[in-house]
């Protein structure tokens, strides 16, 4: 249905010319998913956008060809040689895509319901009526609530996940051949991400759609492809069905991404890590890519290109282990697993913090006719315990109150929301003392209290000043929290902090800006630990980070639990890192706690039906099994 030979784009930038995508090959067969993955940067979205021929304005294709055939009885498309009229007609109608970030994606001044009319109108013979009851049953489809109330509804008035679903709706309202999803779930909780994606796998198996899958989520993959291409700097470099692909990769890149993923078994030992990142396409390649970064390179991978070699009828690997005659050390490919870490902090550990009965009431703005409620209960009765030295994690679907309790903690919600109940802080070993409820207190001690319980936010991005320096970031929290520190012994800190936290020294003259996604959230850990915390809340501190960086930071996490004793409540979605991460779990559900217990009980026999629902819907990476039979 669709077919890529040798494409070739590059992108303008100030310090020369990218080559997002190098030689690109791939073909997808008529109800088939083929699955794209690898780290940020790799080229999987430009690759969607050149499909498109949605390429940024920099960016231009400088080779290849790229076609889609009529395989439903429609022509041809020679899509690259297509004028940009002809290409609106194919863009939406033959080939549908579902966008990453569906905030700007859609028109904020038209309704949800008449876009999607729009679509239905542009590519369907239905009209008036027929296109608006059909757009009803689309964004029933893709699981809107009231749908016929939520036609009318402008996109501000929709959250994220049900904004992405009309983007979901929107793709498949006009009936396309073929729909490229780029991260189509991602924004999504695990229920509603299970339903969009039996949807896909349910409108396939009835169109005979193609679709072709982007994603970092390899789980996901594993349940959906019939193949799965990994790409690695613009380029492709192993290709393979689903079901051989998890089962037995064979590119030493994908060995190391699939064993950097957080699941049970690496919770006595650290994940593995890929250290580096990508490099940057600006350069000319004269050996192997992955080089600078694989566990098993041989002194001539650094000087050899490598091709992508066939090494069964469907299965193609870029590696210069499979070259013929190298067969041998290719099946000699063993990556070492890390060495098992020190056993956990046991049940005795001494108690850090005491939540009891928590409520978080954020108040309503209404007019002054308005009647009911003026306040909006976001967190109602939770309750929990968290021990020195130990992980506890918050988990639920957004909404579900966890960030708020976090934030109520951290006392971010001062002056913004009332708070009841007591956060008792208990004083550390062998110091006596009272608990101290973190809700009552006020100048000074609230200032002793703001240092022992800190904060890591989700988006590395968006947490640290652009225009300070990491030297700066990192003081200023010393200097308003640790005023007795000199100016000597406070830039030793600053040193010691780098060092932890697995930084130069250099970094601490150096922006923002001029570090990766992992080296943020590095920094941020350590402006966490300037003040030396006993409790840090983390936000999805990995939720925004590629795989092989994720395992870096929980390795990082774990490694400084163990030398520093820190405790750390853990708000996350992501059941793969609870089960490295956490000793006890917090289950909670429309601001209150539905369940909690320790982690390995409550993961593999929750005793609620919701927890057991939350945990079904997470996608499981499927190793052993085949992946479904590709329609070719
Ligand atoms: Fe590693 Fe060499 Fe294969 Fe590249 S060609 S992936 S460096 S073994």
């Amino acid at each position: 249905m669709l077919d890529v030979r040798n494409l070739e784009v590059e992108l303008d930038v100030d310090n020369g010319v990218v080559r997002a995508l190098d030689a690109l090959t791939l073909s997808i067969a008529r109800g088939e998913t083929f699955a794209l993955v690898g780290e940020s940067g790799c080229g999987k979205s430009m690759t969607a956008l050149a499909l498109m021929r949605l390429l940024p304005e920099n960016g231009l294709v400088t080779g290849g060809e790229l076609h889609l055939r009529g395989e439903t009885g429609r022509e041809d498309v020679d899509v690259l040689g297509l004028p940009e009229a002809g290409m609106r007609r194919v863009r939406g109608g033959r080939i549908g895509m579902i966008f990453q970030e569906p905030g700007t994606s859609l028109n904020p001044v038209m309704t949800v319901g008449r876009q999607v009319v729009e679509a239905i109108e542009a590519h369907t013979p239905l009209r008036g009526e027929a296109a608006r009851e059909r757009a009803i049953e689309w964004l029933t489809r893709v699981g809107i609530p009231e749908p016929a109330r939520r036609f009318d509804d402008y996109p501000f008035r929709m959250s994220g996940g049900q904004k992405q679903r009309v983007m979901i709706a929107l793709a498949l309202a006009a009936e396309p051949d073929f729909l490229v999803a780029d991260e189509p779930t991602t924004a999504l909780d695990v229920t509603i991400q299970a339903q969009i994606l039996e949807l896909l796998k349910s409108l396939q198996a009835e169109r005979g759609m193609g679709l072709l899958l982007i994603t970092h989520d390899l789980a996901v993959v594993s349940g959906m492809a019939h193949r799965v291409a990994l790409m690695y700097a613009g380029q492709i470099v192993e290709v393979a069905p689903a079901g051989e692909f998890f089962a037995a990769p064979k590119h030493p890149y994908a060995q190391a991404l699939l064993r950097a993923l957080p699941t049970a078994e690496a919770r006595e030992r650290p994940l593995m890590a890929i250290a580096g990142t990508v490099p940057p396409l600006t350069q000319r390649f004269g050996g192997c890519r992955f080089a600078p970064r694989c566990a098993v390179a041989m002194p001539h991978c650094a000087g050899t290109i490598p091709s992508l070699e066939a090494v069964s009828e469907h299965h193609a690997v870029r590696c210069l282990l499979y070259r013929p005659g190298e067969a041998a050390a290719a099946d000699s490919v063993r990556i070492e697993t890390p060495a098992p870490s020190a056993p956990r902090t046991g049940a005795e550990a001494p108690m850090l913090l005491q939540v009891q009965d928590l409520s978080v009431r954020f108040p309503l703005q209404r007019g002054w006719l308005a009647r009911g409620p003026r306040e909006f209960n976001a967190v109602s009765d939770v309750s929990f315990e968290l021990r020195a030295g130990q992980t506890l994690a918050l988990v639920g679907e957004s909404g579900c109150g966890k960030t708020t309790t976090g934030k109520a903690l951290v006392q971010l919600l001062r002056g913004t929301a009332r708070t009841g109940g007591r956060a008792l802080l208990h004083p550390p070993a062998g110091q006596g003392g009272e608990a101290r409820d973190l809700f009552t207190l006020q100048g000074e001690a609230l200032r002793a209290a703001r240092r022992e319980v800190q904060i890591v936010f989700q988006d590395p991005f968006a947490s640290l000043d652009p225009r300070m320096g990491v030297r700066e970031i990192l003081d200023e929290g010393l200097a308003a929290l640790r005023p007795e520190l000199d100016t000597a012994a406070r830039r030793a800190r600053l040193e010691r902090l780098v060092d932890q936290v697995g930084l130069r020294r250099d970094a601490l003259d150096r922006y923002p800006h001029e570090f990766s996604g992992g080296q943020r959230q590095r920094i941020a850990i350590a402006r966490a630990l300037a003040v030396e915390p006993r409790l840090i809340v983390c936000d999805e501190p990995t939720s925004a980070l590629d795989v092989s960086v994720q395992a870096q930071i929980l390795n990082l996490l774990r490694e400084l639990q163990r030398e520093l004793g820190v405790s750390y409540l853990f708000i996350t979605h992501n059941i793969g890192v609870v089960e490295v991460m956490a000793d006890h779990v917090v289950v909670m559900q429309g601001g209150r706690v539905v369940e909690q217990g320790a982690a390995e009980a409550l993961l593999s026999a929750p005793a609620q039906a919701y927890t057991t629902q939350l945990l079904e819907a997470v996608p499981r990476l499927v190793r052993a099994a085949p992946g479904p039979a590709a329609v070719v």
